[in-house]
């Protein structure tokens, strides 16, 4: 293998892969470099996303959904079923053949598209020269024209609460408990602790939520917070808003945890907590200084709109840059690098880009929040329609939530839409959809909704703008 390429891609995760193979779809000779290494001493593709993020996350919520609604919920639907039993082992062992198959289908794509994979760790030095240290230590160099830092994130850490990889352990550890803890402290109650909560109270734990903000999901919109959180205390989770942990201490087979509230101490014991208080870019090792590229106080690499960096012919995507940390918005800027490398003016609609809790019901969003709407000065018409007045909702019982649209007041053109409810990730792609085609909320008005499904709230919410759905009574408009 030659060490010059066009492009150079540092990291698997679901912006780095998808840069290369778009970069080799477009003809450039691509390399992607991937530190971590499977047990058959192959790279392990894929990142965050594939291993220990999005996809054993997503797996293990629907396997706990499915044994919930056995458990529980099928009774409501004359199913009686007797003798649930529950294989945790079995569980993780189908979570992870749907991971192998996953990152092993991104190994096939590289090949395919005749990307090279270099295994080791990598590190940006001047002139695009980047030295990479494979597991055995052995020392190469790589050159291109084009460098695309994709290093991802891994999971924040605080000093209260240091990980033992047992009774107290990170998003990666609460992947793969062998059974189901009694009581379940999450420090923490952002999306990654309402899904990994979600799931082991599903499968029995008693989950208590601590988190130090006062406000439940304060980059939500609010009404739709507030609805959720309902929801998820109705399910059993109970989530202390105000709590922030500052000790925690392991003794026997428990960990005691110290938190404060309203200038007063509690102490709560748990049989094993989860840290989920956000994540960290991963650039400390990752360029020398005079690579230059530069970082924020928080590690995050500087880039423009367009994910090139300070260095002349070197980009970062993904995690490792300002935006939400989401699989999709770093693939969609390894697409955009990659075209840009070609030639081509791409750009990425950041003001677009879908959000999604996957607990049950899901909340999911787009756009503009009601109370950014407010404090922006936008003058804007609001529509929501509770999903307990569709027919396809109450048939499925799942009746819990709401869609709300958000348009503007004079233009009518379509401003944000949060969902918390049934399918809320789809219906939200509705409308990201919607606003990318610059339809109006006539426009879905308008439009013909199959019936009966889920979709018709988007239409009633849509109508509701207006004070024009049917299957409500609509209150006066401002
Ligand atoms: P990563 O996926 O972190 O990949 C970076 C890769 O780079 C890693 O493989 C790493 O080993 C490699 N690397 C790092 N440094 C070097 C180096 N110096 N040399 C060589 N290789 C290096 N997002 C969603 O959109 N939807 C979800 O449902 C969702 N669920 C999540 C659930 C959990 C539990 C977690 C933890 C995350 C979840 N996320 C979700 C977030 C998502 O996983 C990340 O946003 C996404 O993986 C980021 O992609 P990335 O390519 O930037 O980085
Ligand atoms: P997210 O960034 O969405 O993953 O959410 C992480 C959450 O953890 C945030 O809402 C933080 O407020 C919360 N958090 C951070 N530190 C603490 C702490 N010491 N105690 C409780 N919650 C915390």
């Amino acid at each position: 293998m030659s060490n010059q390429f066009d492009v150079v891609v540092i990291g698997s995760g679901p912006a780095g892969y998808v840069c290369a193979i778009r970069c080799a779809q477009l003809g450039l000779n691509t390399a992607v470099i991937e530190q971590n290494v499977a047990e058959s001493s192959q790279p392990l593709l894929g990142g965050t996303c594939l291993n220990v993020g999005c996809i054993p996350s997503k797996a293990l919520l629907d396997s706990s959904h499915r044994y919930a609604e056995a458990a529980g919920h099928l009774a409501d639907h004359g199913i009686g079923v007797g003798g649930i039993t529950l294989d945790i082992a079995g569980m993780m062992a189908r979570k992870e053949k749907i991971v192998a198959q996953l990152t092993g289908g991104v190994s096939g794509l590289l090949k395919a598209n005749a990307v090279s994979v270099i295994t080791g760790s990598a590190t940006l030095n001047a002139g695009r020269n980047v030295e990479v240290t494979s597991p055995e230590g052995e020392v190469s160099t790589y050159t291109a024209d084009h460098i695309v830092l994709a290093a991802g994130s891994e999971p924040a850490a605080i000093p209260p609460a240091p990980l033992d990889g047992d009774r107290i352990v990170d998003s990666t550890g609460a992947l793969c408990f062998e059974e189901v803890p009694g009581r379940l402290g999450v420090i923490g109650a952002g999306v990654i602790g309402l899904e990994l909560g979600s799931v082991w109270a599903r499968l029995g734990s008693e989950v208590v939520m601590l988190e130090a903000m006062d406000q439940f999901l304060p980059n939500m919109d609010e009404q739709i917070a507030a609805e959720s959180g309902k929801i998820f205390a109705k399910q059993g989770l109970d989530i202390r808003l105000g709590a922030r942990v500052t000790d925690t201490e392991i003794s026997g087979d428990g960990v005691s945890v110290t938190y404060t509230h309203k200038d007063a101490t509690h102490q709560e014991t748990f049989d094993r907590v989860i840290v989920a208080v956000g994540r960290t870019p991963r650039t400390d090792k990752l360029f020398s200084a005079d690579s230059g590229v530069t970082v924020d106080e928080r590690g995050f690499v500087f880039v423009n709109d367009y994910c090139a960096t300070e260095a002349p012919g070197v980009w970062a995507i993904g995690d490792i840059v300002r935006g939400p940390m989401l699989a999709h918005k770093g693939s969609e800027e390894g697409v955009m690098v990659a075209e840009r490398i070609h030639g081509k003016a791409a750009q990425l609609n950041y003001e677009v880009i879908p959000s999604i809790i996957y607990t049950h019901p899901e909340v999911a969003a787009v756009g503009k929040t009601e109370q950014e709407l407010k404090s922006e000065g936008v003058d804007y018409k609001v529509g929501t329609f509770p999903f307990a007045a569709i027919g396809r909702a109450l048939a499925s019982g799942e009746t819990d939530g709401m869609v709300k649209i958000l348009s503007d007041a004079d233009s009518d053109q379509l401003l944000g839409a949060h969902v918390v409810g049934p399918s809320a990730a789809d219906l939200v792609q509705q409308i990201v959809i919607a606003i990318e085609m610059a339809a109006s909320t006539e426009d879905l008005q308008l439009m013909v909704f199959g019936h009966p499904t889920m979709s018709e709230a988007v239409h009633e919410a849509a109508l509701a703008v207006d004070g024009r759905a049917i299957h409500m009574v609509n209150r006066p408009k401002r």
